[in-house]
Order: structure tokens, then sequence, then C-alpha cells
């Protein structure tokens, strides 16, 4: 059955929303929705289209119309840090924030990628402590996905991307921030970046390749890199099924997309404005029917 993801608005109806430019796609609205009803909350999630030069005001906005909490998409991720009141450290580290709450006109703001990316992990019963982890990208998301595995004890960390050098400043960062004992940036055109893929016990791919309408595009890994025995991750939701993950599935590697971790930054971001646990099937369901 399908999920009816209207909230009744009134007087005491509670605000919440994203904010991003253009904002039309965002799948946040309905996932939010759906669990504000389950629990029969009075609250309310909208989508503002917010154009780069009107962030001060926007902000103020949010002050002044006490809107309880945002999340934070493109293209304002990085931009947002200098108008908050306050900036969680993970946040601070990527210099980059998907989430703010609002606390009596207290804006503090959150990076919950990172979180939402192990904890899809961990509903799959898949483990990070002395993996050997390969991951592609070096952009927002991989930033956020590197530091929660150098925080979750992976054993080693190799970063490979398109532009070497953006891999060598993320890793640069992950050394500063971490104690993990061996992190390694490599160019995609590097001699031992297929080595790196084909050794690793968990291959994440951050990338934006293989995304809706180009999924028909070669994926950045090309699937004689990939292993039986490993983990491969897409961190792409749409579709959920990359051409990735399909040849990570033929050669019988365990898969993970990108759709446990949209869900999951999401119920962090929930649970930090309500104070309550997120129904996280009831946000998988209502990502899921969004996607169809
Ligand atoms: P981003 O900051 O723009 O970074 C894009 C990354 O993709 C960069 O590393 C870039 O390499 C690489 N790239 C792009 N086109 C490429 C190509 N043709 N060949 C090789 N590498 C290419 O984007 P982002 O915010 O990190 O997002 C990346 C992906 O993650 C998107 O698909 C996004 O939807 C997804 N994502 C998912 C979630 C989730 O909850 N599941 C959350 C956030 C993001 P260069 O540095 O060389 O340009």
């Amino acid at each position: 059955m399908s999920l009816d993801t209207r909230v009744p608005i009134n007087g005491q109806t509670q605000i919440v929303g994203v904010i991003g430019w253009p904002v039309g796609h965002s799948l946040s609205p309905p996932m939010h929705n759906a669990a504000f009803k389950y629990l029969g909350l009075n609250w309310a999630y909208v989508a503002f289209a917010v154009p780069p030069d009107m962030m001060a005001q926007a902000i103020q906005g949010m002050r002044g119309l006490q809107i309880r909490g945002l999340n934070v998409t493109i293209p304002h991720k990085g931009a947002i840090v200098e108008y908050l009141d306050e900036v969680s450290e993970t946040a601070q580290i990527l210099d980059t924030v998907n989430a703010i709450t609002n606390v009596d006109g207290h804006l503090t703001g959150y990076n919950t990628d990172g979180q939402g990316f192990l904890r899809s992990l961990e509903e799959a019963d898949e483990e990070i402590p002395d993996k050997q982890v390969t991951i592609i990208g070096a952009g927002g998301a991989a930033r956020a996905v590197a530091l929660a595995l150098a925080g979750a004890d992976a054993a080693r960390l190799t970063i490979i991307n398109r532009t070497a050098e953006r891999a060598m400043r993320l890793a640069g960062l992950i050394k500063q921030y971490s104690v993990l004992p061996t992190v390694t940036a490599l160019g995609l055109d590097a001699a031992e970046a297929g080595e790196a893929v084909s050794t690793a016990d968990v291959v994440v791919d951050c990338t934006a390749v293989g995304m809706y309408p180009h999924a028909d595009v070669p994926p950045v890994v090309p699937a004689k890199w990939l292993r039986r025995q490993q983990l491969v991750c897409d961190l792409t939701y749409n579709p959920r099924e990359t051409v990735l993950l399909q040849a990570a599935r033929q050669v019988g590697a365990r898969t993970v997309d990108g759709t446990g971790m949209l869900v999951h930054q999401g119920a962090i971001a929930f649970e930090r404005w309500t104070g309550q646990e997120a129904p996280v099937s009831i946000m998988r369901q209502a990502l899921l029917e969004a996607l169809e």
C-alpha cells in the first residue's frame, strides 16, 4: 500500500525543510513528511529554492520565522557555514553543512552524511574495523565518507580520483584528523589504481558517474578490478542498482546502494530536530516510492 505523506497544517505546525538551488528534485520532503505522519507529529517539511545571493536573507528568515531545522543541499553546503552560530566538529573539518538545528534562535550546523553512510553499512551487517578500503572520488560526499571510514578504524584508506591533486588534498585532511595508519592518494589513471581496487575489502564509489539521467555511462571502476569477496558500495541512489553495482553482483560481490545513506543522513537530522527516534523503515518506503 502506498504511503500518504500529506500532513495536516494548522496554527501549531512546526516547519522544517531543505534549502538548495534548484531544489525541486529533492526526495527529502516525502521522506520526512511520511515520518511525521507516522509518528503523529504536527510538523511539515518543505523545499525552499534559495538563490546563492539570497543566503543571508534565507538564514535571517529561518530565525525570524522560527523554522526548526533545515537540510542544506547543493550549492549551499559550504557557503552556509559563515551564517551559523555554531558548527559541529565534523562539519568544521569538512567545511560543509547538510543539516541545521534552530534552538531558540541559536543555529547549529552538522554534517550527517558520513554517519548516514556508516549506519547504512551497519544495517547491511557490514563492518569497517581493520578493513582495507578504497574510495573513488574526492568531492563533498567522498570527504564525508572518507572521514567517517577513518573514524571507524579502517586499516587502510586509498583515495582514487580523476583529479589526482584533489585526492591528495583529501588524503592530507584525513591524515590531519585521524590516526589511520595508511592513507594513500592516486589519480584514476595511475598504474596502481587497479590494484588498489582489486586488493580492497571495501570499495566505495563516491563519484556522480552513473546517476540518472546518465545511468548507462560506464562506471569509473571497470568490472575487471572487482573481486567476489569484496563489498562494493555506490553512493548514487538513482538508479538504485547502478552499472557498477550490477557488475559487482555479477562477480559475486556484496553490494550496498546509496538509498541507505540517504535515508540515514535524513534520519539523523530528523532525530536532532524532533528528539524522537526516526521511523527509518517508513522513511525508506517513502523514498523508494518517490524514486519510482
Ligand atoms: P562533487 O562534490 O561534485 O564530486 C564529484 C566527484 O565525482 C569528484 O570526485 C569528481 O572528480 C568525480 N567525477 C565526476 N565526473 C566524473 C567522471 N566523468 N569521471 C571520473 N570522476 C568523475 O559531488 P558530491 O556532492 O561529492 O556527490 C557525488 C555523488 O554522491 C552524487 O552522485 C551524489 O548524488 C551522491 N551523494 C549521495 C548521497 C546519499 O545520501 N546517498 C549523499 C551525497 C552525495 P573530479 O574531482 O576529478 O572532478
